[in-house]
């Protein structure tokens, strides 16, 4: 569904992604760890193209990264993705949220959007709040909506940057929960984050960075309980 052939980029004189392959499966859940500065959001963006890469390949769903225009925007469509910050737009409702981009670029009445967007929030535990702004809802259920508004673009494949890294602690199992129901429902997902509970639960694979490589791949059984690095032992020394 995503796959990345010897992809490279720096920032200015930064060699931020490093010869990075990564093949990910229809339903396969990745999770990737690693230190801060890792690259983990680039090699994130890069999939989506919010920034774009020096050399190499990048695929979904087989087709190259498109550069710019219709192309492109199908592209964000079919890769839906989910920030630290929630990103919502203050001004509108939940409920505009998550039906403009359907109306805009999917093209659905809005009567339809809505109805989607309903059931949508049903599944992600907050169809009470459609009518809220951003502001009157927890962190936790904010996160959740920017869920709803991703899964409202029907995407083939969703990226989750540290999606709970912003959260009070008592709201990071809740958007944890969706996650897992969303990766148990059969959902492509590439995850990053720093809660090891969740990678050792829903991860098929754990991928483990580290100055822009990609230096280990496994299970999450055997990264977890058998790291090969001495680099892994470390990084899961200073987090576990
Ligand atoms: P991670 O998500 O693993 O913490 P990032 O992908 O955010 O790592 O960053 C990788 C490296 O690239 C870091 O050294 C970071 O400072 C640098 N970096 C990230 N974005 C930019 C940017 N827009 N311009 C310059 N350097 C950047
Ligand atoms: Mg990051």
């Amino acid at each position: 569904m995503v796959s990345l052939h010897a992809v490279n980029k720096h920032f200015g004189e930064l060699h931020v992604l490093k010869d990075i392959e990564l093949e990910v499966a229809p339903q396969e859940v990745v999770v990737v760890v690693g230190p801060s500065g890792s690259g983990k959001s680039t090699l994130c963006r890069s999939i989506n193209r919010l920034e774009t890469i020096d050399e190499g390949e990048i695929r979904v769903d087989g087709e190259l990264l498109p550069v710019e225009g219709a192309a492109l925007a199908k592209l964000r469509a079919d890769v839906g993705m989910v920030f630290q910050s929630f990103n919502l737009f203050a001004h509108r409702t939940i409920l505009d949220n998550i039906t403009l981009a359907p109306i805009k670029v999917r093209g659905l009445k809005k009567a339809a959007a809505e109805a989607e967007a309903m059931t949508l929030l049903e599944r992600v535990g907050i169809a009470d709040k459609a009518n809220s702004h951003p502001a009157q809802l927890s962190g936790g259920q904010q996160q959740r909506a920017a869920i709803a508004r991703a899964l409202a673009m029907q995407p083939k494949v969703m990226l989750f940057d540290e999606p709970t890294s912003a959260l009070d602690p008592e709201m990071v199992g809740e958007v944890l929960e969706v996650m897992t129901s969303l990766a148990k429902e059969g959902m492509t997902m590439i995850v990053v984050t720093h809660e090891m509970g969740f990678a050792r639960r829903a991860a098929d694979r754990v991928v483990f960075m580290d100055h822009g490589q990609i230096v280990e791949q496994a299970t999450p059984a055997d990264f977890f309980d058998n790291p090969n690095s001495e680099r892994a032992r470390s990084f899961l020394a200073s987090v576990l």
